[in-house]
């Protein structure tokens, strides 16, 4: 299987690696939004969201704020943004799940300007009662 983060971890690779632990690794953006940019990553490969165990998402997310904290500090950016995209559609292009912490400033070239929709008539608690149907708590 070829993946580009996997080679990362292998250090088959090269990345600005700004952390790393057993389970967890975070590195430089190499096309970032604003100059900071990174990654979060799981050692292990899953190719998403829905895919990685709760207990590898919880090192993730531990390492995530850390990092976040950091980028924070060190760059001192107006915002952040931590995002995880998950699907072609939804801008995923790398299979192996990450999150991105983006440093943000008023002015810059990072636009997220949807076209909003309202729902009609009673339509969002139809909305809300299929996905409410669907949440169970399951994996740990
Ligand atoms: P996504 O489009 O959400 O899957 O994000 C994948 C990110 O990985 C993109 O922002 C790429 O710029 C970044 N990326 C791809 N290859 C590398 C690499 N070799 N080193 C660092 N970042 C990379
Ligand atoms: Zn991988």
């Amino acid at each position: 299987m070829d993946c580009i983060f996997c080679d990362i971890i292998e250090k088959k690779s090269k990345a600005e690696v700004l952390f790393e632990n057993k389970s967890v690794i975070s590195f430089l953006d190499i096309r970032p939004v604003n100059y900071g940019h990174a990654l979060v990553i799981p050692k292990n490969h899953y190719i998403d969201f829905l895919s990685i165990p709760l207990i590898e998402l919880n090192n993730i997310i531990e390492v995530t704020q850390k990092i976040s904290y950091a980028i924070n500090k060190s760059i001192n950016p107006d915002g952040l943004n931590v995002i995880t995209n998950n699907g072609q559609a939804a801008g995923q292009s790398v299979f192996h799940f990450h999150f991105h912490i983006i440093p943000r400033f008023y002015k810059d070239s990072f636009t997220f300007k949807p076209v909003l929709k309202n729902y009609e008539r009673d339509s969002i608690t139809e909305f809300a009662e299929i996905i409410r149907s669907e949440i169970k708590l399951e994996r740990v």
